[in-house]
């Protein structure tokens, strides 16, 4: 009987371990934190169980619906109010123009992208319209920023692209690799001869409907059903330990032969790239490794400047409850998107979660309202003072009382927080550089091509997880579920 190891309960180990233990495979999973669900956290505050990193999933494939149908939580998807976020500039609030990607305007004419970018930004952005993309052809790795830059100009990119990137990839438009960011745009744009008009392209690809989902009571109730179904799924339920981060995988496939459970043949790593490339490390010799960092928590010695941090600088979010009727009629619909540098306003973005999920509205209860402020953008240099993933939760809750009111244009009183909580994210957000896609496909690869030997010990290797299949969970799920199907082929 032979036995696969996941290294990483996130969703990309849970998922891989679903479909295995499913097919009746035995599966160990070994998690380095106490709960289940990595970046699909959760956190409790005001006497409410709210997500604390992902909250929801896109719907541009069926891959997430099926997955959560198989869980029997399908009855439970919900979808945002239909409000749409805004976006904060330094001289200027307004909607954000809804019929955008990344912030890069289909309409360059459009009423809302004139609000924002001015007549002369939405002149130039229009020259997109009829200039030559033939400069383009052949080239590969193009990052998001070089494009938005020549195709339609500095405004739009400041303006419209940048406070997005940064407010929900965490990345500056320059280092973020146009195809991880939107998949098809580019070749998109050389077909139709336009930038503007491959959003609008794609975009009529896009299933009808909204674009996220999440679930009644938040993302985190996957994480729920997971942890409750997966010791007893198919034949043998998958043994779950929390508590265990790996370090040396030599030593843990040591521990698990002694217990004569079986032999691991396959080991996931759902975990993030450096920490994959550590571990297998310790088992193989990798041929592309030198080019990984392999170490992560090195990573934020590095300055902001182009040699960009490998795991990015992370994030750090303020959830509050406020008592605010002031708030009920969503003045800055689901949430607000702020372009860096804008005066007497430290955050990077705010979630007005209560306007944007209508079960989470009456869980709060009349005249509550949750909110979630984001900390930390990846230009910001060290010692600039800037809030972000190092600094204290004093510093940031006072940031967030301060800001939240501001951001609403409504003064928000202390005493009418009722309750606040920080987290923090790093590793959960992977790097997303121009060539990066290259760069993990040629590691996973190294994984694929390593010498094997379950038999001696020597297990196959395979990677999982946003580092390899792109931040989100419609990317993670089909991947994880790809990964499951290899081994289950061997
Ligand atoms: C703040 C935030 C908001 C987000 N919002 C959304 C959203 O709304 N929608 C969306 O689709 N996506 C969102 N994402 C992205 C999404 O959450 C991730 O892409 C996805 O959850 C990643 O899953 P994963 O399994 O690959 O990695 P992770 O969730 O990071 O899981 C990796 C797991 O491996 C464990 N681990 C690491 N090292 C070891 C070790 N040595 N030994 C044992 N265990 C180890 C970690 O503890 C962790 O539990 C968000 C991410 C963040 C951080």
């Amino acid at each position: 009987m032979s036995r696969t190891l996941i290294v990483g309960g996130g969703i990309a180990g849970l998922t891989a371990a679903w479909d295995l233990a499913g097919a009746d495979r035995a599966v160990t999973l070994v998690e380095a934190a106490d709960r289940l669900g990595g970046a699909v956290g959760v956190h409790h505050l005001a006497g409410l169980a709210v997500d604390a990193g992902a909250e929801a999933f896109a719907t541009r494939s069926t891959a997430v619906p099926r997955l959560v149908e198989e869980l029997g939580l399908q009855q439970q998807i919900v979808e945002p109010r239909p409000d749409g976020a805004w976006l904060r500039l330094p001289d200027v609030a307004a909607p954000m123009p809804p019929t955008g990607m990344l912030g890069i305007p289909a309409d360059p004419h459009g009423d809302e992208v004139v609000r924002l970018i001015g007549a002369e930004g939405a002149e130039r952005a229009a020259r997109d319209l009829v200039a030559d993309v033939a400069a383009w052809r052949d080239r590969e790795a193009v990052t998001l920023g070089e494009v938005v830059r020549d195709r339609m100009g500095e405004a739009v990119l400041e303006r419209l692209v940048t406070p997005i990137v940064s407010g929900v990839h965490s990345a500056r438009a320059d280092d973020l690799d146009l195809e991880t960011a939107a998949p098809g745009l580019f070749a998109a744009m050389l077909r139709e001869g336009s930038l503007a008009r491959a959003v609008a392209a794609v975009k009529a690809q896009a299933p009808a409907g909204s674009a996220v989902q999440s679930l009644h009571g938040g993302l985190n109730t996957l994480i729920e059903a997971f942890a409750a179904q997966l010791p007893q799924r198919g034949a043998r339920g998958v043994d779950v330990r929390l508590g265990r981060s790996v370090d040396a995988l030599p030593t843990l496939l040591d521990e698990l032969a002694a217990e004569d459970a079986g032999p691991v043949t396959d080991v996931v790593l759902a975990v993030d790239a450096p920490t994959a490339v550590r571990l297998a490390a310790g088992l193989v010799a990798l041929p592309d490794a030198g080019e990984h960092d392999g170490d992560a928590d090195h990573a934020d010695d590095h300055d902001g400047g182009r040699d960009a941090p490998r795991t990015g600088r992370g994030v750090a979010l303020v959830s509050m409850v406020l008592d605010a009727p002031e708030l009920d009629d969503r003045p800055r619909g689901t949430g607000m998107l702020v372009a860096p540098s804008t005066p007497g306003i430290a955050a990077k973005a705010m979630t007005h979660a209560s306007a944007k999920w209508e079960w989470l509205d009456a869980a709060c209860g009349p005249g509550r309202h949750l909110v979630r402020l984001s900390y930390g953008r990846v230009t910001d240099l060290p010692g600039s003072g800037a809030l972000g993933f190092a600094s204290s939760d004093q510093e940031l809750l006072a940031a967030a009382a301060a800001d939240v009111g501001t951001l609403f244009d409504r003064p928000i009183a202390a005493a009418q927080i009722l309750d606040a909580d920080v987290v923090r994210w790093q590793k959960a957000l992977p790097r997303s550089a121009a060539g990066q896609a290259g760069q993990i496909e040629r590691l996973r690869a190294g994984l694929r091509e390593a010498p094997a030997d379950p038999d001696a010990g020597l297990p196959r290797l395979h990677a999982a997880g946003s580092w390899f299949a792109g931040t989100g969970l419609a990317r993670v799920i089909p991947d994880a579920r790809a990964v499951a199907g290899e081994i289950l082929a061997t």
